[in-house]
């Protein structure tokens, strides 16, 4: 039998209080249980809740450039062992081991830029009304913090709300994704092995129920949540009724413009690459390719040669460039979209297809799928379907292209690739995404904001210096020195 798991709380492993419990499946290998963990209940939560409450006072008072330090060495250690964390996150996740190093490099990157924030949490120093008065704004720290996290990204997401909840001074309680508890769990324990004080970082196991536990407990000041937009609302729903603050990073259905661009080679490979990373379970997978209806099989043909390049497979084996989808259920939904898709008159090109034969009947491998002839009317032209579908929606005109870029509830991220400078302005104006690239695919960079607008993000963004701002409280401070 697979081994059993606590919760780390204090520093330390904790031995589950009860029996109820689920596993860890590697979704390459349906047989292959990678562990057992706790469905932790109120009192668990309350425990993790309590210690970070506890360090809360200590760590705030911690001059800011030391605790950047400590995390620092927290950060070495992960950047030490990434070879091990990168292979347990393919095991459990299943993405290729590649995109597992490079999600733990970026998620590196991303931590040196805001360990750095930790000497730049400035405040305003202002002329007073008063005489011989200072007048000035000082940040302070929010309070303990809890961080929920969906299963794409088990490194990556922690650790963009860890660093800097923990660099402005607040005590997390993370519950990493019920799908990959493994990931997250020895990311939190590495990360206390490093040194970090006890109770500054405690990590819970469980579903959505615990993270309710979490969100509802009275010493939680605030709440940095990554998932479905369905699951945020419930969140912020609760969180308004006890006046703390979210952060909340959800769907998309990001559309990428082709028109004209001086390499139409270049603009494909990236706009494959952005929609079947992770296999295209990724909130910023390019899920929508809106082309001129007169360059329309040109561009498909294209993009049919590159999808047939693409090797699935287990994500441990080097040549596989596409893994499995994380689950059944996950199998399921990108299969009823793709059969509705073509029952509401859509063409596929390529894919639309599990894979059952050999070596993919262990796992949940769906075939890259190109769908042609989408329109907004469209369920598939409308809504998430976080796999390896790219959809193709011909239009006749650039203003056309702008208005079904934004005929969506979410706006998280797109792009365009164009020579014309003047296209190129135009829809980095009008589009309606929190992040938008020009003749590039849809990666954000390690020091930029990241975030969403309309259904796809609400409170401050993460990464860069505008998390702070959601981090911490302000203090107006008045000083008569004479
Ligand atoms: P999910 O919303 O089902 O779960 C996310 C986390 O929330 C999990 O840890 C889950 O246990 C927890 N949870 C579920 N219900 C809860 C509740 N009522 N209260 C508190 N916690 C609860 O999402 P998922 O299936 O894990 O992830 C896929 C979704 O995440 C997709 O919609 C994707 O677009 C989105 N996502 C967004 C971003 C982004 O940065 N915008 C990044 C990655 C994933």
């Amino acid at each position: 039998m697979s081994k059993k798991y606590g919760n780390i709380i204090n520093g330390s492993w904790q031995s589950p209080s009860h029996d109820v419990e689920f596993e860890s499946m590697n979704p390459a290998n349906k047989q292959e249980c990678l562990g057992r963990f706790v469905e932790s209940d109120k009192n668990e939560v309350d425990e993790a809740v309590t210690a970070a409450k506890e360090a809360s006072v200590k760590w705030a008072g911690t001059p800011a450039p030391e605790r950047s330090r400590l995390i620092q060495e927290a950060v070495n250690v992960i950047d030490e062992r990434k070879k091990e964390l990168a292979e347990l996150m393919t095991k459990e996740q299943g993405k290729p081991l590649a995109e597992s190093l490079g999600e733990i490099n970026k998620s590196i990157a991303e931590s040196h830029f805001m360990i750095g924030e930790g000497y730049r949490l400035y405040g305003n120093t202002v002329p007073s009304e008063r005489e011989n008065t200072w007048a000035q704004t000082v940040r302070v720290p929010v309070g303990p913090v809890a961080v929920i996290t969906p299963w794409n990204f088990p490194i990556l997401t922690p650790l963009r709300k860890i660093i800097p909840a923990l660099v402005t001074g607040n005590p997390v309680v993370i519950k990493p994704s019920e799908l990959t508890p493994l990931t997250g769990l020895k990311l939190i324990e590495m990360m206390n092995e490093a040194g970090l004080p006890a109770g500054v970082l405690n990590a819970i196991t469980g579903s959505g129920k615990t993270g309710q536990h979490l969100v509802r407990h009275p010493s939680i000041r605030a709440i940095s949540f990554t998932g479905s937009t369905q699951t945020g609302l419930a969140i912020n729903q609760i969180a308004a009724e006890r006046m703390v603050r979210v952060q909340a990073e959800m769907g998309g259905k990001n559309p990428v413009v082709i028109w004209d661009p001086s390499d139409l080679q270049a603009a494909i490979q990236q706009t494959v690459s952005a929609a079947f990373l992770c296999s295209g379970q990724r909130c910023t997978a390019i899920s929508r390719v809106l082309v001129p209806r007169s360059d329309q099989k040109l561009i498909e043909q294209g993009f049919v040669e590159a999808l047939t390049k693409l090797q699935p497979g287990d994500g441990s084996k080097v040549q596989t460039t596409i893994g499995p989808l994380i689950n059944e259920q996950q199998l399921n939904k990108v299969e009823g979209f793709v059969n509705r898709a073509a029952k509401e008159g859509a063409k596929i090109l390529t894919g639309g297809r599990r894979l059952t034969d050999g070596e993919f009947q262990q796992g949940y491998f769906y075939s890259a799928t190109l769908v042609s002839d989408v329109d907004d009317q469209m369920e598939i032209g409308r809504e998430e379907v976080f796999g390896p579908v790219l959809c193709i929606q011909p239009v006749d005109t650039f203003e056309e292209a702008i208005r079904l870029s934004n005929h969506t509830e979410y706006g998280l991220t797109s792009a365009i690739f164009t020579k014309h400078l003047d296209l190129a302005g135009r829809f980095v104006d009008s589009v309606q995404s929190g992040m938008v690239h020009v003749n590039h695919g849809t990666t954000p960079e390690s020091h930029m904001p990241f975030g969403g607008l309309k259904a796809s993000g609400i409170g401050q963004g993460s990464v860069g210096h505008i998390t702070k701002d959601f981090f911490t409280d302000t203090k107006s401070v008045y000083i008569k020195y004479s």
